[in-house]
C-alpha cells in the first residue's frame, strides 16, 4: 500500500480526495490509501479525511506519494519539496511554467529513484479517444485548435502553459511540432487575451492553435482539421466512461508506483510531456518579443 496526501482542496484536490477515499474496486487504484491533506487554508474534516501540515505529510513515513493539485504557480515548489522528502508525486497540469524546471524535476525524481508523473485527463476523455480514431492514418494538410474559456484565474500562469492539455492534444494527434509565429492580444481592463501560435508538423503541414480567454465566453475546442481524404470541423461526441478520468489517470500513477509501465511507455510519456513545455516556451518567447 501506498499512504498518499492531497496537496490543494480546490476543484481538482477534490476530487483527488474523492477518488482515493472511493478508488476503482480490482484496480492499480487499490493501493493508494489517503493520509490527508494539505490547504493554506484551515479546513475542516473533508469527506472523513482530515487536514494535517505539510512538513507533517513530509516527514511521515507513511506516506508515500503527494497529490499535487495547487494553483499552477506554486507546483513547482510542492513537487520540489515532496521529491526531495523522498515522495513520489502526482501533479495536476502543467508541472511547471518553465520548460528547465520540470527538466530539474524529472531529474530530481530519476536521481530518487521516485516516480513524477503529470496528469494529463484531456486525454483520456471519451471525445478525445474517437478524435484519436478518427485521425489514425489520415494525412492532416492542415489544422486549427481553437478552446475559448473564461477568464484565467490567479496563479495559473501564461495562456501558453495553463492551456498546455491543448499543446498536448496536438502533438498527441500530429506529432513533434515546430513553432513559426506567436502573437499574443491582451486587454488587461477587460481580463481578456487571446494568444494564436503557429506551428508546423514535421511534414511541414501548418497547425494553429488558439487560446481565447475572457469573462463570458464558453468553454469550448473548435476544430478544423484538413485531411488527405476529409475534413473534421466538430469533436466527435461520445458517451461518457464508465470510469470517470481523474480516476483513470489516478489508476496510471498508482501502475507506475507498482512497478506496472514499461520503461518504454514511461520514457515515451516523458519525451510528450518535456516537448509540450519545450514549444510552450517558444510561444511564450515570440509572443513576448
Ligand atoms: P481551484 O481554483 O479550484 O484551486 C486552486 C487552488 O486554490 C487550490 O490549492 C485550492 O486549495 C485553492 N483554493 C480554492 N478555493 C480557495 C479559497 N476559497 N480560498 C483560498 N484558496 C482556495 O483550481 P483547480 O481547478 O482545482 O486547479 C488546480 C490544478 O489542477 C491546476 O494546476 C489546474 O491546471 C489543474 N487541473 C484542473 C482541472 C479541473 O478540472 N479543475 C483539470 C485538470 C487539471
Amino acid at each position: 500500500m501506498f499512504g498518499a496526501v492531497v496537496v490543494g482542496v480546490g476543484t481538482a484536490g477534490s476530487v483527488r480526495i474523492r477518488d482515493l477515499v472511493a478508488p476503482l474496486a480490482g484496480s492499480a487504484a487499490e493501493k493508494l490509501t489517503i493520509k490527508g491533506f494539505i490547504s493554506r487554508r484551515s479546513l475542516g474534516d473533508q469527506q472523513g479525511v482530515s487536514q494535517i501540515s505539510r512538513e507533517e505529510a513530509v516527514s511521515r513515513e507513511d506516506v508515500q506519494a503527494a497529490f499535487v493539485c495547487t494553483e499552477n504557480v506554486s507546483h513547482e515548489e510542492n513537487i520540489r519539496t515532496f521529491l526531495q522528502a523522498g515522495k513520489h508525486v502526482c501533479v495536476e497540469y502543467p508541472m511547471t511554467l518553465n520548460h528547465q524546471a520540470a527538466v530539474d524535476l524529472w531529474d530530481l525524481a530519476q536521481e530518487k529513484g521516485l516516480v513524477l508523473h503529470e496528469e494529463h485527463i484531456e486525454l483520456l476523455t471519451e471525445d478525445y479517444k474517437l478524435l484519436k480514431k478518427e485521425t489514425e492514418g489520415k494525412i492532416l494538410k492542415e489544422g486549427t485548435l481553437h478552446f475559448t474559456g473564461g477568464a484565467l484565474k490567479p496563479g495559473f500562469g501564461a495562456l501558453v502553459f495553463s492551456g498546455i492539455a491543448r499543446l498536448t492534444w496536438l502533438v498527441d494527434l500530429f506529432g513533434e511540432l515546430s513553432v513559426t509565429a506567436a502573437t499574443m492580444e491582451e486587454d488587461a481592463g477587460k481580463n481578456y487575451s487571446k494568444m494564436t501560435a503557429n506551428m508546423l508538423t514535421s511534414d511541414n503541414r501548418p497547425l494553429t492553435w488558439i487560446e481565447e480567454r475572457g469573462p463570458g465566453l464558453p468553454r469550448a475546442k473548435n476544430i478544423n482539421f484538413h485531411f488527405d481524404s476529409c475534413t473534421l470541423t466538430q469533436i466527435p461526441p461520445a458517451p461518457r466512461g464508465a470510469v470517470g478520468i481523474f480516476m483513470q489517470d489516478m489508476i496510471h500513477f498508482s501502475a507506475k508506483l507498482a512497478g506496472q509501465v514499461s520503461p518504454e511507455e514511461l520514457q515515451r510519456e516523458k519525451t510528450r510531456i518535456l516537448h509540450c513545455f519545450h514549444v510552450a516556451e517558444r510561444i511564450q518567447k515570440l509572443c513576448q518579443s
